[in-house]
Order: structure tokens, then C-alpha cells, then sequence
């Protein structure tokens, strides 16, 4: 038992009060569960002998929620990177290694105690920032065993850690050379068989794909959907990144929780998530990687009342970001979100994106993940660039 006192709260309960604002707010913290939140006048008298910590008037918010991660992978693209800022053409990037294929080389090459120690630096980057729940897909073994590895590793990282970890089955993120020009035979042959298995094992969360000319059409996405649906999984898909095929509508029609990236979504999509409640999770850090100049419809998504949600998508190639505040960041400065979007989009809909309903608001019997930060005022957290303003982290009730 613990009262938080002498703060102001960023409940981000949708109200007419922007950030759900609560100033002299307390929070009464109890096994794990947020007990009572408001003015701190108003603090029933059954709480007065409870100990109290004075937070000098500091923000306290609900814990950031990193709601899309490729954050466990083998390996790491930097002398690809390197090569590109050096001239070199897609094909020598290729050809000398580079590309997905070298991730997927180096991810079914490691073993799941590399692939855990490899990603526990990325994982404490975000826990720095506030993040207490991170969603962690598979996608780079595109072989049985190790997607089957990545999401073990995954869930380890959520015992070796004070974190919450969702996962997500990515078998359908790219084709494999040994599968090439023979998608259909590989979701047949390696994909679905993976995620049964992946799900039988309790390894599973959500299933997820890539929608994509360069990855898998809607049709065998679809099959992997039907999969997902006779197995009781959510779904949640990649889609219309680089071009508009109609993944999104698809999603909404399996009542995804999400569709992810989105920048060439165009008003059938919107119409369809509206719709379906699904979530648009929208990922600048790729956007800025690949430096792409196709934004995503962040006007036309408001006002369907479609709600938006900010992730890193840590990944080793379109984006080695370990910062959920710079993508808060960048969500306003490149695809002008407010502040106040952002932090919503790291908090409570990142939370909808992964269908939890007891994280990303402060209030009573919500989980007690909460982030207590040395600034006066919530949009100072998506405004500076490259600074951490994090006093201090409560998972689960404990600091
Ligand atoms: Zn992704």
C-alpha cells in the first residue's frame, strides 16, 4: 500500500480536460493495482494512514506502452547502413549480404540464450524511458524453429525483466530464399504449421503479417488470418506501407486490433477501421529511416475518430530506434500529431493495439504501471529531442 502525493496526474482518460489533467492529484497504489487517483483533497479518510511519498508537485502519467517491436533479432545492419551513405546500389547492398535476409541469417544462426542477451540492451533503453509493456513479434527465422525460438526469447525477456511482453506471431513478415517465387507453399509448408505449434506451446498473443508486393498479398494473409480465428488469436497486420492493396480492409474485416504504418491508406481503409474499432498504429521511425515522403493520413484517421497509436518498430533495418519519446517526437514533428496525441498513442491506445483493458490509463483497477517524470508539464515529454526526463518507473505497484 503507498500513496503517491503532491503530483499532478496525466490520467489520459478521454475527458474535456486535456491529458485527463489532474493537478494536486495522489494515486493510491495497492498489490499491483492502481486503488484510488484524483485531488489529493479529496482522498478518502480510509487511505490517511497509508504511508505517502511527496513528489514535489512531478507528472506522473500511466507507463508508456511500446505497442509494435521487432526488438529480439540476430545480428545488426550497421555496415549495411554504412555502405548505403557510401554509394553502394541496392544489388551491392544485396549482394554483399545486406537486406533481411542477412537478419534472418544471423537470427537462425543465434541461440535463444544470444537472442535474449542480444536484445536485453534494447529492452532496457525503453524501461529507461517509462515503457513497462513491450510488444515483441517473431518474423526473422521464417523457418519453424526459430520463430519458434524468437517468441521463447521473447517471453524469457519478460521473466528477465520487470516488463510486461506481448508477442506476436510474424510468420508471414517475408518470403525465404529457399521459398522464393513460392509464398503460397511456404505459408503452407512453414507459416501456418509455425503458428500452431507456436500457439500450442502458449507462445502467442496476436498474429500478425506483412500486407505488402515485396512480402505476401491479402489472399495469403488471409489464409493466415483464418488460422488465427480457428486457433482464437487476435490479428493484426502491416499494411499499405509502401503501396495501397487493401490489407487494412482486410484486417477490419478479422476485427484486427491494429493495422500498422498505414501511409498509403486510403478512405475505404479509414471507413473499414472506423468501423471495426481497430487501431492505426502509426511507426515514424521507419518513416524517417527509409526517408520516406508519403505520410500517413494522420488528418483523415482523426476525423474518422479512427484512434492512433506511436511505436518505435525497433528493428535492424528500416528502424534501429530504442526510444519511445523520440518516436512521440517525431509523431508530432514529421506527421503532425499533438503532444497530447502522442502521449495517448503511447499510453492508452497503445494499450487498445494490444487488446489490453487493464494499462494505459490511471485510474481505479488499473494495473499500477505508472511513469513519474521531471517535467511540469505532459507535452514537454514529446517536445525535446533526445532527453529523458524519467524520475522514476513503478511496475506492477514497485519502483
Ligand atoms: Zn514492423
Amino acid at each position: 500500500m503507498q500513496i503517491l502525493g503532491n503530483t499532478t496526474l496525466a490520467t489520459m482518460l478521454p475527458s474535456t480536460v486535456s491529458y485527463g489533467l489532474v493537478k494536486n492529484g495522489a494515486v493510491a497504489l495497492r498489490e499491483g493495482k492502481i486503488a484510488w487517483a484524483g485531488p489529493e483533497t479529496d482522498l478518502p479518510a480510509s487511505y490517511a494512514d497509508w504511508p505517502r511519498e511527496d513528489l514535489g508537485g512531478r507528472l506522473i502519467t500511466p507507463a508508456l506502452v511500446d505497442c509494435h517491436t521487432h526488438i529480439v533479432f540476430g545480428g545488426n545492419r550497421a555496415r549495411e547502413f554504412e555502405l548505403r551513405l557510401e554509394g553502394a546500389s541496392y544489388e551491392e547492398v544485396a549482394r554483399a549480404g545486406g537486406g533481411i535476409v542477412s537478419t534472418v541469417t544471423a537470427t537462425r544462426a543465434a541461440s535463444e540464450d544470444e537472442l535474449v542477451s542480444d536484445a536485453l540492451p534494447r529492452v532496457d533503453a525503453l524501461l529507461a524511458e517509462g515503457v513497462t509493456t513491450i510488444e515483441i513479434k517473431s518474423g526473422y527465422g521464417l523457418d519453424i524453429e526459430t520463430e519458434l525460438r524468437m517468441l521463447r526469447a521473447a517471453r524469457r525477456i519478460g521473466r528477465e525483466r520487470p516488463v510486461q511482453v506481448r508477442t506476436s506471431f510474424l510468420g508471414a513478415h517475408a518470403v525465404p530464399a529457399e521459398y522464393k517465387n513460392r509464398a503460397d507453399a511456404y505459408i503452407d509448408e512453414i507459416c501456418l504449421p509455425a503458428l500452431t505449434e507456436a500457439a500450442d506451446e502458449g507462445l502467442v498473443d496476436a498474429v500478425d503479417g506483412f500486407c505488402e508486393g515485396i512480402a505476401f498479398n491479402p489472399a495469403q494473409i488471409e489464409r493466415v488470418f483464418k488460422r488465427a480465428e480457428i486457433l482464437g488469436l487476435p490479428v493484426k497486420l502491416h499494411a499499405e506501407q509502401l503501396s495501397d492493396l487493401g490489407g487494412t480492409a482486410l484486417a477490419a474485416r478479422y476485427g484486427a486490433l491494429s493495422a500498422d504504418h498505414l501511409e498509403y491508406l486510403g478512405a475505404d481503409g479509414i471507413a473499414a477501421m472506423a468501423e471495426s474499432g481497430t487501431v492505426a498504429v502509426l511507426l515514424p521511425g521507419a518513416f524517417y529511416t527509409l526517408r520516406e515522403t508519403q505520410l500517413p493520413p494522420v488528418q483523415a484517421l482523426r476525423d474518422a475518430g479512427v484512434p492512433m497509436a506511436i511505436a518505435t518498430d525497433c528493428n535492424p533495418g528500416s528502424s534501429p530506434l530504442t526510444s519511445l519519446l523520440l518516436a512521440m517526437n517525431m509523431a508530432c514533428t514529421l506527421f503532425r500529431m499533438t503532444p497530447e496525441e502522442a502521449l495517448a498513442g503511447a499510453t492508452r491506445i497503445a494499450a487498445q493495439a494490444l487488446g489490453l483493458a487493464d494499462a494505459g490509463t490511471i485510474e481505479a483497477g488499473k494495473r499500477s504501471d505508472l511513469a513519474i517524470w521531471n517535467v511540469s508539464e505532459p507535452a514537454e515529454l514529446a517536445y525535446r529531442i533526445g532527453f529523458n526526463p524519467l524520475h522514476k518507473r513503478i511496475f506492477a505497484g514497485t519502483s
